[in-house]
């Protein structure tokens, strides 16, 4: 039955990823996963009368997860892309991200993606970044990190000479962790939009759907939005 009803009593695996914030991280203090998606996904599993079960691991092996079919559900500021889409189903787009650069604060030699060649730029192993990278800048020296505090971790240091990823993350990492030791640069460089993963095929994708249709119509899916990204 997957007409949602809410006594069906049906317990799905969710697949996130450990930490890519503000959408997904372990609250230390709770024990449990915070940030937009997991508030997002809580709230559509509550509109369409299911339970989740949260597993959160690398973000290669959300994607590797909803290939192979072991998981339900996967969120995880994955972007819908073509290549995905083969292997994936996805939701309708829920958040319009993109990829941006980030530097050392005091760093005047990189301005834009114009200023790569022969820099080392870090990113995520498995993301749309690594793809970018590997297709638009193959004069950059690419150096992939399992998880991208890494990167910015080696970026502060200065073992990498820029990292590029999700708009949304940089921006949050240099507005907090990394505050006045990290900043953007130039535009932001291919419009992505996230969206739900499912295993090719999945019957659940048209009801999370329309519980998100129903989120964005009744206010709900905005007071998450501004929760995590409001000013
Ligand atoms: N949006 C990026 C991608 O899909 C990265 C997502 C993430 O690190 N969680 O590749």
């Amino acid at each position: 039955d997957s007409s949602g009803d809410s006594d069906s009593g049906s317990k799905y695996t969710v697949a996130t990823d450990n930490n890519f914030v503000p959408f997904e991280s372990m609250n230390e203090d709770t024990g449990k996963m915070e940030g937009f998606d997991m508030d997002l996904i809580r709230a559509i599993a509550d509109e369409a009368g299911f339970d989740i079960d949260i597993q959160s691991m690398k973000f290669d092996g959300v994607v590797a997860g909803m290939q192979s079919d072991r998981f339900d559900i996967g969120i995880a500021g994955m972007t819908i892309t073509d290549k995905r889409k083969e292997t994936i189903d996805f939701s309708d787009p829920y958040y319009d991200a993109g990829l941006i650069i980030a530097v050392q604060d005091g760093n005047n030699d990189i301005k834009s993606e114009d200023d790569l060649a022969g820099k080392k730029v870090g990113t995520r192993s498995g993301t749309t970044s690594e793809d970018y990278l590997d297709k638009n800048h193959p004069d950059a020296e690419v150096v992939t990190f399992p998880g991208i505090v890494e990167a910015y971790m080696d970026l502060q240091s200065g073992r990498v000479d820029a990292v590029m990823y999700d708009v949304p993350n940089v921006k949050y990492y240099v507005n907090h962790d990394a505050k006045g030791k990290l900043k953007t640069v130039g535009d932001v460089l291919q419009g992505e939009q996230y969206g739900i993963a499912f295993p090719k095929g999945s019957e659940l994708t048209p009801d999370v759907n329309d519980a998100l249709q129903t989120l964005i119509d009744n206010g709900k899916y905005d007071d998450i939005y501004e929760k995590w990204f409001g000013e």
